[in-house]
């Protein structure tokens, strides 16, 4: 009695109140794709698997939805040969909910960003990209989804670190601006409308510390970018982090119990899921369609090249790159960034294909003479140099665009003046001539 009296008085707030109730919600996730198609050399992934496995795990579910954390483009011949675009027409029969934008789903350029999210027919989020008005490049900063029962907003972000991962041609006007504000300002705004804020970020781990503890309005983030994947969630307070391996490896499945008053999780369960090719059967309709785009491309990048007598592993696949810039550009140094080695050489038959998986980028080989005294800590290493005498260095176009990165020289100010040809092709022309890599 005394309680109604009280309802009576604030109703609004009691209707909420005698309202709130447990829902179950279960987010299926991925990220960072990077258009590989096919199974991995360990038969991890392949775009047909993955969609066999999300449909098993959508089946009598009436309470799931698929996110995607960004970098559906760029890492196979097919991203590389026609810009994107396939990889997100085969991404349309994945069944996602919702995705947000990569930064290398700007790598052709921010107009064909624009045509990826013309062409998902699933909506792609992202709310902290803008022009010099500060309109947003992306017309759909949220979306709220309605699935048992519950109004679930996804809101999108892009790592504020955009600008160094990116060439400054390819995106015009556009830049990131705060992750914590804007995340902040779309909770706010979504509060009411929502029960339950799920922020879809591609996002640094440190980006997604900082959300965790500064925007508490946002319970559920899953997050992209880093490649490698969680063994458990990162959590504060009852809120979580999720992501999981790259390329298509893992799917993971957060089980949420929703509490509708709180607008929170009551409860959660986590689990990463292989996506292993050689357990499921493929789902027919997308295995068509990775059929006709990789035979479109077959022929140029099916080809063998070279034969390496051991796998080597990313970091040491660096070391075989810089070698090869080395000696095709006549340079006394190299320097290849480690984020842009996309894969390892595998033992074997090596073909084209792997070049370009290792290499999916357009970049271009530059070089400048230096004063031994000017040469980056990074390129030298242990190596001793005269500090009067004038040495070469190689690099990509990237590292000297983006010199000042952490990633790459951790200098300012060096000048490349002399373009030697697409890295790619200058990379091929080496295993070619190698035949056998020790
Ligand atoms: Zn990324």
């Amino acid at each position: 009695m005394k309680r109604w009296t009280r309802c009576l008085a604030l109703a609004l707030l009691c209707a909420t109140a005698l309202t709130a109730e447990i829902r179950t919600l279960t987010i299926l996730h991925v990220n960072d794709l990077h258009s590989r198609l096919l199974p991995l050399e360990n038969k991890h992934g392949g775009f047909a698997y993955l969609a066999a496995m999300v449909r098993r795990e959508r089946a009598n579910c009436t309470d799931c939805i698929f996110l995607n954390g960004g970098d559906v483009a760029q890492g196979s011949p097919v991203s590389t040969i026609f810009h994107g675009l396939p990889v997100f027409e085969i991404a349309n029969l994945l069944g996602l909910d919702a995705g947000t934008l990569g930064n290398h789903d700007f790598d052709y350029g921010w107009m064909q960003a624009r045509k990826f999210l013309d062409t998902a027919k699933y909506p792609i989020v992202s709310s902290n990209i803008v022009g010099a008005d500060g309109g947003l490049l992306d017309p759909k900063p949220f979306v709220i989804l309605k699935v048992n029962g519950l109004r679930v907003a996804v809101i999108g972000a892009m790592t504020e670190s955009l600008k160094t991962l990116t060439i400054p041609a390819a995106m015009g006007e556009w830049h990131t601006i705060s992750l914590v504000e804007t995340a902040r300002k779309y909770a706010r705004e979504l509060k009411d409308k929502s029960d339950l804020i799920v922020l879809l970020g591609h996002i640094t781990g440190g980006e997604e510390q900082e959300l965790l503890s500064k925007v508490p309005e946002i319970p559920v983030i899953v997050s992209g970018h880093i490649h490698s994947g969680m063994e458990k969630p990162l959590t504060l307070d009852g809120r979580v982090v999720v992501r999981v391996k790259s390329y298509a490896e893992e799917l993971g499945r957060l089980d949420l119990k929703v509490d509708t008053g709180k607008k929170a999780p009551a409860s959660w369960e986590w689990k990463h899921m292989v996506v292993d090719s050689t357990q499921l059967a493929p789902a027919e309709d997308v295995a068509a369609q990775v059929k006709h785009w990789e035979d479109e491309v077959t022929k140029q990048v099916d080809t063998p090249l070279a034969v390496s007598k051991r796998a080597i592993d990313k970091r040491e696949t660096k070391l075989v790159i810089e070698r090869a810039m080395r000696e095709q550009t006549g340079s006394d140094f190299a320097f290849m960034n480690q984020g842009g080695v996309r894969d390892a050489i595998p033992q074997g038959q090596l073909l084209e294909r792997h070049i370009w998986n290792i290499m999916p980028f357009d970049n271009r080989l530059v070089t400048g003479t230096f004063k031994g005294r000017d040469l980056p800590a990074v390129v030298l290493g242990d190596r001793k140099v005269d500090p009067d005498k004038e040495y070469t260095l190689v690099v990509s176009d990237f590292t000297a665009g983006n010199q000042q990165a952490n990633e790459n020289l951790r200098t300012s100010g060096l000048q490349f003046p002399n373009d030697v040809g697409l890295m790619r092709d200058v990379l091929l022309d080496w295993f070619r001539k190698k035949k056998v890599i020790e």
